[in-house]
């Protein structure tokens, strides 16, 4: 049975997108797109859009859909991109996923990865990234072998400043309102597979790995 190589990772942050994304990039050898990702390298570089995008990220608000959805095509024009690729964060909206049904690309799988909201809390004030490599770490589940240290690079580690508690409570309320319903969008044309994203970070890549079957 082969497996899925285009395909979007959709819950809530928290869920652990980012983490699982970088398994499936390994074993499947597609890129992962992240917008998150993408939006915080502009800012960084201090382009346009980046500048644009400062006030919506801090506030724990989406960056307006004409803006993302022009980054994304941009990115899976690239080269490597054409094989397949992980939508990590993207679409966050109907109107996203509009857009990205209108490039006549079949999306192969959406993977829902569900996770109840005060582990989301938990999982997210806990968070830790790498600022030279993007490397994820938690406090208590997944620390660092030296505290501030990442493992694989040796950058140094941070809190995301949408990782404090009022900005979580913004984004989840951003994701029931505005996300949620991509699950019932995608439902409907019968590609989605809901997988438990509670127990292990092996366990829930087993079931997503199960899911991507086609
Ligand atoms: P993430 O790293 O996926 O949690 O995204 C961090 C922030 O970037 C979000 O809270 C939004 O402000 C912005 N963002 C990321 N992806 C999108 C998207 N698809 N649409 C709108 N805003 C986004």
């Amino acid at each position: 049975m082969s497996k899925a190589t285009r395909m979007i990772l959709l819950g809530p942050p928290g869920a652990g997108k980012g983490t699982q994304a970088v398994r499936l990039v390994e074993a499947l050898g597609v890129p992962q797109i992240s917008t998150g990702d993408l939006l915080r390298a502009a800012r960084k570089a201090g382009t346009p859009l980046g500048l644009k995008a400062k006030a919506y990220m801090d506030a724990g608000e989406l960056v307006p859909d004409d803006l993302v959805v022009a980054l994304v095509e941009e990115r899976l024009r690239e080269a490597d991109a054409q094989a397949g690729y992980i939508l990590d964060g993207f679409p966050r909206t109907t109107a996203q996923a509009e857009a990205l049904a209108t490039r006549h690309v079949e999306i192969q799988r959406v993977i829902n990865l569900e996770v109840p909201d005060d582990e989301v809390v938990r999982r997210l004030a806990g968070r830790r990234i790498c600022r030279a490599c993007g490397a994820s770490y938690h406090v208590e589940f997944a620390r660092t072998k030296v505290e501030g240290v990442c493992d694989r690079c040796g950058g140094e580690t941070y809190q995301r400043a949408d990782d404090s508690d009022e900005v979580i409570l913004k984004r989840q309320a951003v994701y029931t309102e505005q996300t949620a319903p991509l699950i019932a969008f995608y439902r409907a044309e019968g590609n989605l597979r809901s997988v438990s994203a509670v127990g292990t970070t092996d366990d829930v890549y087993a079931a997503i790995w199960d899911a991507l079957s086609i």
